[in-house]
């Protein structure tokens, strides 16, 4: 007994002289001024680098990483120590101090961590996928001894650095009075608590090995250690490693390991886990001088998948973004790019998206099912174990930084379909239920895929009959390809033998650009490139917005007073980030005029692809904003005005009548304005009162 408490003595006068005597590479005494700071500052927490306390007392530092649950506890009283020596009152007010400790030299996979590191120190990186509410954990008890002549109350554990474990257990005999007998009543608001809180840690996407789930941990926060991070952080903790027990009995064997967190530490930079050496800066700033560069890049993007250069173009796009821009007052228009392919099964676009997956610095894979509770967004659930609430980040959360990608877009839940708008365009999620109110960051560029409504793409019906999305989500793209299973001889003869080629020769696809290489390009490219516009690219854009504007005007000349808007001005936000995208590429500081063209190109190439209006030939951009094409407005606007006459003198007018009354007045087709009939009650222009008999709204 007397061995081990000249142990612990001895440990805690180690760590004192580290804190006074250690001296950082410009000789200053790093801690003291740390302490000094930290009381100024009005805070608890000292943080320790571990590579110092390692130089200055290696035994020391070991011992930490074996034991320490008791090593930490003896940190903090000689911190207190410490500071007690200097201001007696500050630490009688502050009662308990913490060492954090951070940068420990080896980082354990999430996926590696077993019984035996139980008890240890260790330090992981993930991404914070579930946040708890906030709780008080009890550290000291207070009980009242209820007996005649004693009736004391005093704190429980009553040594004073020990602090409750997991249970609340009742003492047995009175530390006042030495007496067994009588009744000890716990006093709950004379009691000291800390706040507590527990998230799960998720490895990050990058790290999954291929085709396998992520796995996590749970890891318990305190006291000052609470709510400083939030689901879509990514963090490194430092923690012991503790069991608790599973299972629904008390006596159940089987137990769960998780993390109780001493630091927590969230990265601030963009991709900052990811190191670019100067070997490699050498060898990213070479690549940048390539005449070609750009169409290595595109072309080390599924290198197995034949043609389709503007899906893989606007992918590399996607992988460098524009550059998001706040205002002073707040406001943020983001840089992040957002693609969808729309199209007929089987022509690979599946395999686009996955090989987006391979040369992005960061993606998360999903499909629009979901595979988790979260979804696409992030969602509150109910723990079934305890009936607690969580918030648990889905997709765009976890990308943040990053690429979203997913497939089957057109499946999401009703759920996500609403909170997506927020996600896309403010690149937040905002959530408040059941008791928990969050703002969480999905700042990620989507990257999604869908199939057609009817299973294949049919050309005889616009855009937006073809997709089950609404028009309000599909704004928010900046490129949309309509992808067609088109019978041509010659492209499927040369498909043909290529897949066979594919099969037959892997080894001939090898990417132009090593992807390893290609990630750290793309990186530095986020990192370090800003171009910006210049006036001929500024001009060439303006000409070519006024000039689409204008064209679509001239060339609507019908009766009707509604004005065709080709291009909005979110388009014209989207053409921007597509040059600023494509300058980012070959490394420019410099928006030129081939970066301004090539945006236009890919605009021209989406709007073609996905608002050509067929029933008037002109390019008519509203048809993705508003959902109907102009014509068929026209025609909901002509069924109102119909409806109103019609039910001047009766209440309600059968569907027939109305759709006879517009077919013989307005020589439309019968099934148009059927069809204008079923969208203008969807929209809610006009109200069904009785089955099949209509008024206006
Ligand atoms: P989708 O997701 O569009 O339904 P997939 O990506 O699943 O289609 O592709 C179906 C199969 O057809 C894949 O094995 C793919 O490799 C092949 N395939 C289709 N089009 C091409 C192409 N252009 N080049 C190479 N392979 C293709
Ligand atoms: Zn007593
Ligand atoms: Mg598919």
């Amino acid at each position: 007994m007397s061995n081990e408490v000249s142990q612990e003595i001895s440990y805690g006068e180690k760590f004192k002289d580290f804190l006074r005597n250690f001296r950082d590479s410009t000789g200053a005494f790093k801690y003291v001024e740390r302490i000094h700071r930290m009381m100024n500052m009005d805070m608890s927490s000292l943080n320790v680098d571990y590579p110092d306390l390692y130089r200055y007392n290696t035994n020391l530092a070991e011992i930490l990483i074996d034991n320490p649950e008791e090593i930490l506890n003896q940190f903090g009283e000689a911190l207190k120590d410490i500071v007690s020596s200097e201001d007696p009152s500050y630490a009688e007010k502050k009662n308990k101090f913490h060492i954090r400790i951070y940068g420990l030299f080896n980082t354990i996979k999430i996926r590696d961590i077993r019984t035996n590191h139980a008890g240890k120190l260790i330090q992981i990186e993930g991404i914070i996928t579930r946040m708890h509410p906030i709780r008080s954990k009890m550290i000291k008890a207070t009980f009242k001894h209820e007996k005649e002549g004693c009736n004391a109350e005093f704190y429980w554990p009553a040594e004073e650095n020990e602090y409750l474990e997991d249970k609340i257990e009742k003492p047995t005999i009175c530390p006042i009075c030495g007496e067994a007998g009588g009744k000890f009543t716990l006093v709950k608001n004379k009691s000291l608590y800390i706040d507590w809180q527990e998230l799960t840690i998720q490895e990050k996407p990058e790290d999954v090995p291929g085709g396998q789930m992520p796995r996590s941990i749970p890891v318990q926060l305190m006291d000052d250690l609470v709510d400083i991070a939030r689901p879509g952080d990514r963090v490194t903790i430092v923690g012991s490693v503790k069991l608790q027990q599973t299972g629904s009995t008390s006596l159940s064997p089987l137990f769960e390991l998780y993390l109780e967190a001493n630091s927590v530490k969230v990265s601030e930079k963009v991709l900052e886990e990811i190191s670019i050496t100067r070997e490699d800066e050498e060898k990213i700033l070479d690549l940048s001088k390539d005449p070609w560069i750009r169409e290595k890049i595109i072309s080390s993007i599924g290198t197995t998948i034949f043609g389709h250069w503007d899906l893989k173009e606007a992918i590399a796009l996607q992988l460098f973004g524009g550059i998001p821009k706040q205002a002073a007052d707040g406001t943020r228009i983001r840089g992040d790019i957002h693609v969808l392919f729309v199209g007929d099964p089987g022509v690979a676009k599946s395999q686009l998206l996955q090989s987006a997956s391979r040369v992005a610095p960061r993606a998360v894979f999903t499909s629009g099912k979901g595979s988790t509770a979260a979804g696409l967004t992030a969602t509150v659930v109910k723990d079934s174990r305890t009936g607690e609430f969580y918030l648990e980040a889905g997709a765009l959360v976890l990308a943040d930084g990053g690429l979203a990608i997913i497939d089957e877009f057109d499946k999401m839940r009703p759920e996500d379909r609403i909170s997506i708008h927020e996600a896309m365009e403010q690149q937040t999620i905002s959530i408040s239920k059941a008791g928990i109110v969050a703002r969480l960051n999905a700042r990620a560029s989507v990257l999604a895929a869908g199939n057609p409504k009817w299973g294949m793409y049919d050309i005889n019906k616009p855009f937006p009959d073809n997709v089950i999305l609404p028009p309000t989500i599909l704004s928010r793209f900046d490129l949309i390809f309509v992808v067609r299973d088109f019978i041509q001889m010659e492209k499927d003869r040369r498909l043909a033998r290529h897949i066979l080629d594919v099969h037959s020769d892997y080894d001939k696809f090898a990417p132009e650009i090593d992807p390893q290489l290609l990630k750290k390009y793309i990186i530095y490219a986020k990192r370090y490139v800003k171009p910006k516009l210049t006036e001929e690219a500024k001009n060439l854009i303006e000409t070519f917005f006024v000039a689409l504007r204008g064209s679509a005007l001239s060339s609507s000349n019908q009766e009707g007073g509604q004005t065709p808007v080709p291009i909005t001005a979110r388009q014209l936000e989207a053409i921007v980030r597509l040059a600023e995208a494509h300058a980012k590429m070959s490394l420019k500081n410099e928006i030129t005029e081939e970066d301004a063209e090539e945006a236009i190109r890919l605009t021209v190439s989406f709007l073609t692809s996905v608002g050509l209006d067929i029933e008037t030939n002109t390019i008519d951009a509203n048809i993705i904003t508003t959902g109907a094409s102009l014509q068929s407005r026209k025609l909901m606007s002509i069924l109102v005005d119909s409806l109103k006459r019609l039910t001047e003198t009766k209440q309600c007018v059968r569907s027939e009548d109305l759709v006879n009354d517009i077919v013989n007045n307005h020589k439309v087709a019968k099934d148009k304005v059927i069809e204008a009939l079923q969208r203008a009650h969807r929209e809610g222009m006009i109200i069904e009162i009785r089955n099949g008999c209509y008024k206006p709204a």
